[in-house]
């Protein structure tokens, strides 16, 4: 009797509509029902217009069982199901694993891979131009006219600025054109129209070593299986040309190829190169592009129809129909990791994506992570390597000057020797540079009658100086305020001093040591965006600076030709605080920063001003061998199964009181996992202990490398509490710590 029971409650929980699980790009804990629309069955990935709550959004349809205990009564239908390529299934499993990895609900990933619905939202179709098919005879056509006519030769509607732009003229004169039967007006096309790069076009001749090595990669991108190279090779070893190869092999067969750079914004060198290897400009993805272009841009990805992408992390979740390549420049970059919303980093997603896509991966540093050198050695990846500089220029002569011995002046910040080899430099008609990792005029601010430190409201900061705005800048939360005229603390009158330099301070120096050097300021307040960086790097190129100061901006792949000497202001810098890759992370910097030197003829040299000249570290960039300070790194991190021998998450819990910060971290201390192979540090404050107003703790679980962490996560996390005010981020393989 209960058997026939049971068969007939089946019976009738049978839906007689058909269900849909739609994911939504929120951070929702699971996908949601809907009714299927009337009509063709809806294939997985369609994006979908559904009701929720009293709004629309737009969703895709997902995977799973669709949820049999809500009632018919209570669903709700599909309203519209867009006209766009569904998702492919790639991709929704990429989006899953990402969001399984790092323990984020899949709508927050979702939400990456539609990068914000509006990149799909409905729009009226935009009015443009195009030539016009059968132009009047006679009609006058002036050089302005001529060059229009040229800016819309391919016949694909363009919008009216974009014309005038590339053309150089008024819309007026458009407007006159139109008049005369040469252009008229046209619908503009939702997706964006990419040039396709030839792989056959003439690039530059590659030499040996790089011929050999580009053999490598278009093989492995012939065998249309799934594979990671890590490409490496000193600083002007022409590593772009090379992995540009295996682009030229992918495009050859049909599949789409993704180059990630960590700083778009800073890579017009990289994007003349690339037009000068393919003949045309490659589609562009960071995140200042305008929403229209984006949606353009996205549209044109997913129709298969953008053969080469070059982007930001962020790219990795474009909806890509054959993936066959992704490249990732200078993967040792943290810009690689995601901090907020998602945490994830770039680089080992990248892999993920490209194994889900069957496609090639390449991760292309002169210094590589020590993640990427560990997965090298035990042949989870291939290697390819270029030993030496392309066009046989020497790699720099690196030497030490200790602090302690010739001090620079009181007050100063370059020391002796530094200032003579820069006025040598300079004597020579060569180029020259000044590294210092800190924006702004000074680090802090301090009352000489009190002792006091000007510090952020907000953050556990110093407040750094910007003199030439006048005004004192937290870095982490924004705050800004004018100089104080008095302390705040004690009163006392005009009595402030800055302490420490900044970027600005060595710039006042300069300018007082060198007063006919041309000086350039490369920070991110005096380069603010990619044509400010272009801009800077061709008058570099051209001769028109001498003397170059700079931030890490200066230690991207710049390409400058004259430039013979850097001089690093505080080698030091990085290695202070308790990061666990201070010294690998310093040692990537100063070796980037020291390879922008003597790129052509002349030999480059590199001046590193230290207190610990002794510190492995500088031993290591002084000798060059990477390799060496790399294994020993690795030995130091083996034992005690740190990254990338073991693995590593981070909870950050973070209130704006501080009480409720201190309860959840001690509920979660308590409620800690162990056992063998696992260990939880903390609670401890994290290194900003205070940031945004938030006070913030840290617990650090570690594991074998065997373990999986995010089990033990979520079984962590289930057992304590958390009340609305505090928040707990996850941070899985965590970089800054
Ligand atoms: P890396 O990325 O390995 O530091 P790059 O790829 O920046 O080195 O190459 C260094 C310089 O050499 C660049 O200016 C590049 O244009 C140039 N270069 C590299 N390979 C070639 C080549 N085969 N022919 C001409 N120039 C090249
Ligand atoms: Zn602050």
């Amino acid at each position: 009797h209960a058997k026939k029971e049971q068969h007939e409650d089946k019976i009738e929980l049978v839906p007689f509509t058909v269900r849909l699980r739609v994911l939504l790009p929120l951070p929702l804990a699971d996908a949601y029902d809907y009714r299927a629309p009337a009509g063709p069955p809806v294939p997985l990935g369609s994006f979908v217009v559904v009701p929720l709550g009293r709004r629309q959004a737009i969703g895709v349809v997902w995977d799973g069982t669709p949820d049999p205990s809500l009632p018919e009564s209570r669903l709700r239908g599909v309203e519209q199901v867009l006209d766009a390529p569904p998702m492919t299934e790639t991709l929704r499993r990429f989006v899953a694993w990402v969001a399984a990895y790092t323990l984020s609900p899949p709508g927050a990933v979702l939400r990456m891979a539609m990068s914000a619905p509006s990149a799909l939202e409905a729009r009226a179709p935009q009015a443009g131009w195009r030539r016009a098919p059968h132009p009047p005879e006679g009609a006058r056509v002036t050089p302005p006219r001529r060059r229009v006519l040229d800016a819309v030769a391919d016949g694909v509607p363009r919008a009216g600025g974009e014309i005038a732009e590339a053309a150089g003229v008024t819309p007026a004169i458009l407007r006159g054109m139109a008049d005369a039967g040469l252009i008229e007006p046209a619908l503009l096309p939702h997706r964006r129209v990419f040039a396709t790069p030839d792989p056959a076009h003439p690039g530059p001749a590659l030499g040996p070593e790089q011929a050999a090595a580009a053999a490598t990669l278009r093989e492995a991108v012939g065998r249309h299986a799934f594979s990671t190279t890590l490409l490496t090779g000193v600083t002007g070893s022409g590593k772009t040309e090379v992995y540009f190869e295996a682009v030229a092999a992918c495009l050859a067969q049909g599949r789409q190829a993704l180059v990630l750079l960590p700083e778009i914004a800073l890579s017009s060198q990289w994007l003349d190169r690339f037009r000068a290897r393919f003949g045309v400009a490659p589609a562009l993805w960071h995140s200042e592009l305008t929403s229209r272009t984006r949606r353009e841009t996205w549209r044109a990805v997913a129709e298969g129809e953008a053969p080469v992408l070059v982007g930001a992390r962020s790219a990795l979740f474009l909806p890509f129909p054959d993936l066959g390549l992704i490249v990732v420049d200078e993967e040792h970059e943290t810009a690689f990791k995601q901090e907020e919303g998602v945490v994830y980093h770039a680089r080992d997603m990248a892999v993920v994506r490209a194994r889900l896509s069957s496609a090639t991966c390449v991760l292309a540093s002169a210094t590589p992570s020590l993640e990427s050198t560990t997965n090298a050695a035990t042949g989870r990846y291939a290697t390819v390597h270029l030993p030496a500089r392309h066009g046989g220029a020497e790699m720099p002569d690196v030497a030490l000057i200790d602090l302690r011995r010739t001090p620079p002046e009181r007050g100063r910040f370059l020391s002796p020797p530094l200032v003579a080899a820069v006025t040598e430099t300079l004597a020579r008609g060569e180029q020259a540079m000044l590294f210092l990792n800190r924006r702004g005029y000074a680090p802090m601010t301090l009352c000489r009658a009190c002792g006091h430190r000007m510090r952020c409201p907000n953050c556990t900061a110093w407040l750094v100086e910007h003199r030439a705005q006048r005004r004192l800048q937290c870095h982490h939360c924004g705050h800004v305020e004018a100089p104080p005229e008095a302390c705040p603390e004690c009163g006392a009158a005009h009595s402030t001093v800055p302490i420490g330099p900044g970027v600005e301070r060595v710039l006042e120096e300069a300018a007082a040591l060198w007063p006919e050097a041309r000086r350039l300021v490369m920070a991110s307040d005096t380069i603010p965006g990619p044509a400010a960086a272009a801009a800077a790097a061709q008058s570099i190129q051209r001769r028109e600076v001498d003397l170059i100061i700079g931030t890490q901006i200066v230690a991207k792949g710049w390409h400058f030709p004259h430039l013979t000497l850097v001089g690093v202001v505080d080698a030091d810098l990085g290695l202070a605080g308790g990061d666990l890759r201070a010294a690998e992370r310093t040692v990537q910097l100063l070796h980037q920063v020291a390879g922008r030197a003597g790129r052509e003829e002349h030999r480059g040299h590199v001046l590193l001003q230290s207190f610990a000249p002794e510190h492995p570290v500088m031993q290591a960039l002084v000798s060059g061998d990477l390799d060496a300070f790399m294994a020993a790194e690795a030995d130091d991190r083996r034992p005690g199964h740190w990254p990338p021998f073991g693995r590593l998450a981070a909870l950050i819990v973070s209130a704006e009181d501080e009480r409720a910060a201190d309860r959840t971290a001690r509920d979660l201390g308590l409620a800690a996992p162990g056992g063998e192979g696992i260990e939880v540090l903390g609670p401890a404050p994290a290194p900003l202990a205070i940031l945004r107003g938030r006070h913030r703790r840290r617990l650090l679980l570690k594991t074998r490398r065997d373990i999986a962490v995010q089990p033990l996560l979520e079984a962590w996390l289930a057992k304590v509490s958390v009340p609305g005010s505090v928040r707990v981020q996850v941070d899985v393989d965590p970089v800054g710590f």
